[in-house]
């Protein structure tokens, strides 16, 4: 089979001691899931991963399986080639023979590097003499060791390695190293971002929408399957629970204040959220929740909210400001849907004013006073669920297998 190599940079993974082979097994995993159905082999030394991947599998799709993988921390394409001088000087003349050294003008540099101390040249000298071929065949290039338009890296390790481009990866741990959890994804800018904040940090998730049709609307829905398909890459795939969220909202409105309307939906999501991750095997919610963002965001009412979840809430956003949150929601490709004008049902049952600092004795006691637990156990019982792949299409739905 004709192949291609990856090199990979490991950043934090490779500091982990005794744990290391469990992250770097799980890195390889999440990272040959996005490669299927291309073969595709990893091998390890000292803090680097190399993949081959079959020649046919388009340029496009590998750079993206590295690029959305967490603790991957760099990624480039590269040639290897047998640690002897003439070898590495013909893959240099094969690797400047393309982009981005082929135009012939400007300035380059070598960043040549061996750990292999046999190996019979230093690395200055390596990056010399690597220097003189991009020379001789390029007698238009100058070198700048500062400020190079480009660089030629050359490693000797257990063989030696020549690449020309060095792309940023994401950095943190390998999805699902940290267990799962269940993020409450609304169709607004901040959940997508919280979500991707904790898979950053390792943690698998499924996603929770409350859907309160058709108060919501279609669209509404469309929208966070959307975001779920744009975050799917990112959480190595992932399920969307849609739950029917019509008849509790109602009856939250018909038997609390009104100023208490949201905290009693949120109670009931917390409720909701617990049961389903009861069922998926899932040990913490993850909300968007930034604290002092809105009525619903002080410490008070977050503090009802968290004694309304027998599961630990995660709020990876609560000391981010609006524009950092923004900022990163751009990165990840999710701002654009996030602002498609769709109301949540937050939204739509919010009182005109909500208790700020609820007490949570109190609150909690109302609650109880609504005896809505035989509707939220409907409401579990009636979800529906969207399976989507590590590409973000929707594998199967629950939809389906009832059809
Ligand atoms: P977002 O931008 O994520 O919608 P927000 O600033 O609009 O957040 P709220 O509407 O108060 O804030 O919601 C706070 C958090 O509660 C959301 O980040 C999300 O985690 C969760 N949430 C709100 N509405 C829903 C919903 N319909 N389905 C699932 N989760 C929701
Ligand atoms: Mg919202």
């Amino acid at each position: 089979m004709d192949t291609k190599l990856y090199l990979v940079r490991l950043g934090e993974i490779s500091l982990k001691g005794l744990n290391r082979d469990f992250f770097e097994k799980r890195l390889r995993h999440n990272i040959k899931d996005k490669l299927r159905p291309w073969n595709s082999t990893c091998t390890r030394q000292k803090g680097r991963l190399y993949f081959e991947i079959d020649a046919k599998c388009p340029d496009e799709i590998a750079d993206r399986a590295f690029s959305t993988t967490f603790g991957v921390v760099g990624f480039s394409q590269a040639v290897r080639c047998e640690k002897s001088f003439d070898a590495i000087v013909e893959a240099t003349k094969r690797l400047i023979s393309s982009p981005p050294f082929d135009d012939g003008t400007g300035s380059f540099k070598v960043e040549a590097s061996r750990s292999d101390k046999s190996f019979p040249l230093n690395s200055y000298q390596i990056a010399c003499e690597l220097g003189g071929v991009v020379l001789d065949r390029y007698p238009g290039m100058h070198v700048d060791v500062r400020h190079p338009e480009r660089i030629l890296f050359c490693e000797i390790r257990n063989d030696a390695y020549l690449y020309t481009s060095l792309r940023k990866g994401l950095g943190g741990l390998p999805v699902s190293c940290a267990g799962k959890g269940m993020l409450l994804l609304s169709g607004g800018i901040d959940s997508p971002v919280a979500g991707w904040r904790m898979a950053r940090r390792g943690l698998k998730q499924e996603c929770i929408y409350f859907h309160a049709y058709p108060y919501t609307s279609e669209m509404a829905l469309e929208k966070v399957k959307s975001l779920a398909a744009i975050l799917a890459p990112y959480l190595q795939g992932t399920r969307l629970h849609v739950v029917p969220f019509t008849d509790s909202q109602l009856w939250i409105r018909d038997h609390s204040n009104e100023e208490e309307h949201t905290l009693m939906m949120r109670a009931c999501m917390m409720k909701v959220a617990n049961a389903l991750a009861e069922k998926s095997e899932a040990l913490c919610l993850v909300t968007g929740e930034a604290l002092g963002q809105v009525a619903s965001q002080t410490l008070e009412s977050m503090a009802f909210t968290d004694g309304m979840s027998e599961r630990v809430v995660l709020r990876p956003l609560v000391g981010m400001d609006k524009e950092e949150i923004i900022a990163t929601a751009m990165k990840i490709g999710s701002y654009e849907t996030s602002i498609l004008p769709y109301e949540d049902c937050c939204v739509i049952f919010s009182p005109k004013h909500p208790l700020v600092r609820p007490d949570a004795t109190v609150e909690t006691d109302h609650f109880h006073a609504m005896a809505i637990e035989g509707l939220l156990d409907k409401a579990v019982a009636e979800t529906s669920t969207y399976d989507f792949g590590v590409d973000g299409r929707i594998l199967r739905s629950s939809c389906d297998s009832e059809a």
